[in-house]
């Protein structure tokens, strides 16, 4: 069986392991939901060894049959300009040297991203982890993940766990239960976390069962990753909604993509957006000088210039930090406010470009 845009009106549509059954993986299976351009079937045949493809029927069927543009389409459907571009970075974070174990990924003293599946329910094309997710030699076996495990029992200083990958909701209920399970019981861990596309990319995922099993390990945050309004959803919103009853607090890392939602107005719809689902925008991305993404960057000067024209025109708490991820750790951006010290007064620029000076003691 190939599903097919007529799978959407049938039952099995919700069930997320229909879903992971009946992925979109060559030209002819996305024949059924979009018209492959030239382009995109030529880069299916170049690139599916290197980055995989493949997309959930749900994903698929946000996007739009008649424009190769559609932002859904262009994040997960190959390009040639992956292959044309000359530069980028397999590993841009140097996550290979940060590991302590495979998979640990430890950039900050107390803090460490644990990639505990390589899996995903999709490929993006800009993932920043391209080299490895869907990569069977990523995989982590059972070993393992003890191994990793052991290692964050004797390393007291790690207070904050980073479940990602890949993506850790592909696990099953139990399997993940388990993992949580044995993380919840290392006294030093205090909040485990969960970086997840699935609200985005499979939301049937997000089940009752799910997020009471999710519950029982509080506090348990999730950050999930939207790009674009289209995604926002009513399944979309359900699953957030589940996450968010459960207690969870829904976090969204998106990254910045040319031609996607480098826009104020599609940046700021997707942020006015996700607040309203009670997600709040929390990073965004630049995205990083990773290989065959160069089609996706926007200079670092026009980023700036988006999300401060996004202050004083919305909630403050709808506006992402801008950050740039480097092997030290995240680096905020943002264009200056702060004009400095003028005698005993700060001079300070705000939203709507009004020099203002405030006061400001020295230090005694
Ligand atoms: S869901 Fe996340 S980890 Fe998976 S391919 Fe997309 S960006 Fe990469």
């Amino acid at each position: 069986m190939t599903a097919d845009r007529g799978d959407a009106a049938r039952p099995h549509w919700r069930d997320w392991t229909w879903q992971l059954r009946e992925r979109i993986r060559s030209a002819e299976a996305l024949a059924r939901w979009v018209l492959p351009t030239a382009d995109e079937k030529d880069a299916i045949a170049l690139l599916a060894s290197r980055f995989h493809f493949v997309i959930t029927p749900y994903y698929a069927a946000l996007m739009d049959p008649d424009d190769p543009n559609c932002p859904i389409r262009r994040q997960v459907v190959p390009a040639t300009a992956e292959v044309r571009d000359p530069a980028g970075l397999a590993d841009p974070l140097d996550e290979v040297a940060h590991s302590p174990v495979k998979n640990v990924i430890r950039v900050y003293p107390d803090r460490i991203a644990f990639c505990v599946n390589n899996e995903c329910a999709l490929y993006c094309r800009f993932c920043l982890r391209k080299r490895m997710v869907g990569e069977p030699g990523w995989a982590m076996k059972q070993r393992e993940l003890e191994a990793a495990l052991a290692w964050i029992r004797r390393t007291p200083e790690i207070r904050d766990v980073l479940l990602t990958g890949g993506d850790p909701l592909v696990f099953s209920d139990a399997r993940l239960d388990w993992l949580l399970g044995e993380l919840r019981a290392i006294p030093h861990v205090e909040l485990l976390r969960l970086g997840t596309r699935l609200p985005v990319t499979l939301p049937f995922r997000v089940t009752d069962d799910l997020v009471a099993m999710l519950a029982r390990h509080h506090p348990v945050w999730v950050n999930t990753h939207f790009n674009h309004p289209k995604e926002l959803t009513p399944e979309a919103a359900e699953a957030c909604d589940r996450l968010t009853r459960a207690g969870i607090p829904v976090g969204n890392q998106s990254v910045l993509l040319r031609g996607i939602n480098d826009t104020p107005d599609v940046m700021r719809t997707l942020c006015e957006g996700l607040v309203r689902l009670r997600v709040r925008p929390y990073y965004c991305y630049q995205a990083q000088w990773l290989e065959g993404t160069a089609h996706f960057r926007v200079p670092i000067e026009r980023g700036m210039e988006l999300f401060r024209g996004m202050r004083g025109r919305t909630s403050g708490f709808a506006i992402p930090q801008y950050v740039l991820d480097t092997p030290h750790g995240k680096v905020p951006l943002a264009a200056p406010s702060f004009r400095g010290r003028e005698g005993d007064e700060v001079v300070v620029e705000s939203w709507d470009g009004h020099l203002w000076r405030e006061p400001n003691p020295l230090e005694p």
